[in-house]
């Protein structure tokens, strides 16, 4: 599949080609589009449409998740009915990665979840398997660092109030081993929730690591159009300092719409090479923000789309006021994602847990928590007004000089 996106003649950072199947990202290609499924993965059928669907709209490569044995099935099945350049998202459980690597052209890992099975192991152990996996399938690989499963090891030498070092420090350490180990066909990611945060973060890993081809994204962007416009204003920022090989545009969107995240990104990308800029980094800040997931086959109840969609309509007359609300898909990545909020919600498949910070308040059903979230909003309203101004980073929003200063 060719790197079709229309792009700009911008000055690229010198990263190093990795190829994905029949694309290639960095080494100077154009910048790769890509999505994810939000079918379940397991439902080879409606997997493998959305898979096309994807493709049809502009992805040079596609992610699926995968948590398990059967999953890994199905994946095979997948593979055979579909000729998509197709990256596998593993999460706790990394050996998986070896039933899934021969029908896939990318496997993700992320850092932090290195620690949740078989404790016992260093995690450069099984960064080694993954390695060995990835090289006898044909694979590349992504360290995908994200901010809501920071590895644990590097959180303790920062301060609590310095989320970004941690991320940087811990996606260096994976670069210095896979280079050790003589396997150089990776790229990374270092996502946030927080624009600001993804610019800065990103900024200093392309500072340090200029030769490795970054992933691009604003995780948990959330609903369109606010979602597009919170990814566009990080993403331009660093697309025009010729940082980012690939992106993705993470929406929260019913599943039969996630053409709509290539749809943007060629949309941004489209924007950069014009020089049509957004220039709205600095205006996101201190109002109400909503963070949402853009759901993957680990939803356990579709009424999550719904619901977060509910929380927008019934946080509307918030206005301006500094609260965000997080609102995600599952278990896996909900309680983590959720700590960093205000008030956070996470879906199982009966109830909604709804989380004031890092505080747990309760299991709610799906019709009896927005009635429960409009009472703590407005405790939280009440609170603000009394002078209690409380950010996701427990202070004033930073802004991305001071983030990119601390190094
Ligand atoms: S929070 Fe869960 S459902 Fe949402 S994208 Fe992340 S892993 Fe998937």
């Amino acid at each position: 599949m060719p790197n079709e996106s229309p792009q700009s003649q911008q000055p690229r950072n010198p990263t190093r080609a990795v190829r994905i199947g029949t694309v290639t990202i960095g080494g100077g290609q154009p910048v790769v589009v890509q999505s994810m499924c939000a079918t379940r993965t397991s439902d080879v059928a409606a997997t493998v449409a959305q898979v096309e669907n994807l493709v049809a709209t502009g992805a040079g490569v596609v992610r699926i998740a995968v948590d398990s044995s059967a999953d890994a099935r199905a994946l095979a099945e997948i593979r055979e009915r579909t000729g998509a350049n197709l990256s596998v998202d593993l999460q706790e459980n990394y050996r998986v990665a070896a039933e899934v690597a021969p029908w896939v052209d990318k496997i993700r890992y992320n850092p932090g979840h290195l620690y949740h099975h078989e404790r016992h192991l260093p995690w450069a152990d099984k960064v080694r398997f993954l390695v060995d996996t990835a090289s006898a399938h044909d694979c590349a690989l992504r360290v995908g660092v994200n901010c809501g499963s920071v590895d644990p090891a590097q959180r303790e030498q920062f301060a609590a109030d310095d989320w970004l070092s941690p991320m940087l420090a811990s996606a260096v350490e994976h670069c210095a081993l896979l280079d050790r180990l003589g396997f150089t066909r990776y790229c990374v990611s270092l996502k946030d929730s927080d624009p600001r945060k993804v610019v800065a973060v990103n900024r200093r890993f392309a500072a340090e690591r200029p030769d490795v081809p970054l992933h691009l994204g604003v995780t948990e962007a959330g609903m369109p159009p606010e979602g597009i416009r919170k990814t566009q204003a990080a993403l331009e920022q660093l697309l025009v300092r010729g940082i980012g090989d690939t992106i993705r545009v993470s929406l929260t969107v019913p599943f039969a719409r996630k053409q709509e995240e290539i749809a943007a990104g060629k949309q941004i990308l489209a924007d950069a090479a014009a020089g049509r800029f957004l220039g709205a980094l600095a205006q996101i800040d201190g109002g109400l923000n909503i963070i949402s997931c853009p759901s993957c086959s680990r939803v356990e109840n579709e009424a999550f789309i719904e619901l977060a969609e509910q929380v927008r309509q019934l946080t509307r007359a918030l206005g301006d006021q500094p609260i965000t609300i997080a609102v995600m898909g599952c278990r896996v990545n909900g309680p983590g994602e959720t700590d960093h909020a205000d008030l956070g919600l996470w879906c199982g498949p009966t109830t909604v847990n709804l989380k004031r910070g890092s505080t747990r308040l309760g299991a709610f059903s799906y019709t009896a928590i927005l009635p429960r979230l409009q009472e703590e909003l407005e405790r939280l309203v009440k609170s603000k007004a009394d002078g209690g101004r409380r950010t996701a980073d427990g202070g004033a929003s930073p802004n991305v000089e001071s983030l990119m200063s601390k190094e």
